[in-house]
């Protein structure tokens, strides 16, 4: 299935024909539930991983909000989808039913003689994200890599000066795919999780989208021509809700929308820009990004609205940025 953005309601280049020298090509993902299987991109989806390679660990220091038993987590999920198919759409379960269901699940769980949790020690990683260069557009390094691999820890960190605080942790693979041989099949799992940080398995529909920066990040003289150009056409964040950058999950592009903290210039160690990598995101789009609806699911309301099912904080972002001079240079993750 290919999933298209509909063209942008109103133009700000008619009006602020310099944006178009900022204008940075962004790949939206597009996930949709499914079975993805370890050949085929996906998110939340199977790896194809080196039998011989070790599973990552996270070793950094958690400060969970909220942790659940990861094969909880994944029964409640499993029965949520069973509860109502609707040909893989997304099931907006109302809150008392998701909980009176999460109960029934603790208590069958526990009556199993539960395993006793490391709670401390260093815990597997889950698959975020298997990105073929041939399906997603856009990633850096084509030339030597034709596969990205990301993972997190679904679990909340204290944060460090690279990751942000009360997030996931990524940890990323960049791969050349003959140069995988044999692939693992018992794929290592954490015992505890944050169900906020465990996605739907999904399969991808990637579709390149032109962005612009987030309006506070433009040149000064830019920023008061766009407000002018909204001020003119009457309607209020116009210019970052509708066409600086796409909602969703997400590669490459202007990234984020700078919203809970002011717009900082993200620099790697080495001196160079960090851009953008990957984005993950608490929804497909939501009231204010409605226009980004792809036309095919034109009149389905919500249902596409969030397949992932994960929440980033309040229903934020979380932007992986990279250095652009070495796939060896610390990355780096911010909340939008
Ligand atoms: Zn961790
Ligand atoms: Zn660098």
């Amino acid at each position: 299935m290919s999933l298209t953005t509909p063209p942008r309601p109103h133009d700000p280049l008619e009006a602020v024909p310099e944006l178009a020298r900022f204008a940075r090509s962004a790949t939206r993902l597009h996930p949709r539930q499914g079975e993805p299987v370890e050949t085929q991109s996906s998110v939340g989806g199977p790896l194809l991983w080196p039998a011989e390679e070790p599973w990552p660990l996270c070793r950094l220091e958690h400060d969970d909000q909220d942790i659940t038993p990861f094969d909880l987590d994944l029964q409640i999920r499993h029965a949520r989808r069973m509860s109502e198919p609707k040909d893989g759409r997304f099931d907006r379960m109302d809150f008392s039913s998701r909980l009176a269901l999460s109960r029934q699940c603790t208590l069958d769980l526990v009556t199993e003689a539960y395993p006793v949790f490391d709670l401390l020690g260093p815990a597997p990683l889950i698959p975020i994200a298997q990105l073929f260069y041939g399906d997603v557009p856009g990633l850096p390094w084509a030339d030597r890599y034709d596969l990205l691999q990301i993972l997190w820890c679904p679990r909340d960190h204290t944060g460090t000066e690279y990751d942000a605080p009360y997030c996931p942790a990524f940890q990323l693979r960049w791969r050349r795919t003959d140069m995988i041989g044999e692939v693992l099949t018992a794929v290592p799992e954490p015992a505890l999780v944050d169900e906020r940080y465990m996605p739907n398995p999904c399969l991808l529909n990637p579709e390149v989208v032109t962005e612009y920066p987030f309006s506070k990040s433009l040149p000064p003289d830019l920023e008061d021509a766009v407000r002018d150009w909204e001020d003119r056409l009457g309607i209020q964040a116009l210019y970052n809700n509708q066409t600086a950058v796409a909602p969703g999950w997400k590669v490459m592009g202007h990234g984020g929308y700078w919203g809970i903290i002011d717009p900082e210039p993200m620099f790697c160690e080495c001196g160079a820009e960090q851009f953008p990598l990957f984005t993950a995101d608490s929804g497909e789009f939501g009231g204010g990004s409605r226009s980004w609806q792809p036309i095919e699911e034109a009149g389905t309301e919500w249902e596409f609205a969030d397949p992932v099912d994960v929440t980033i904080g309040r229903g934020y972002t979380l932007g992986l940025y990279y250095c652009p001079d070495s796939e060896h240079h610390q990355g780096r993750t911010e909340m939008f």
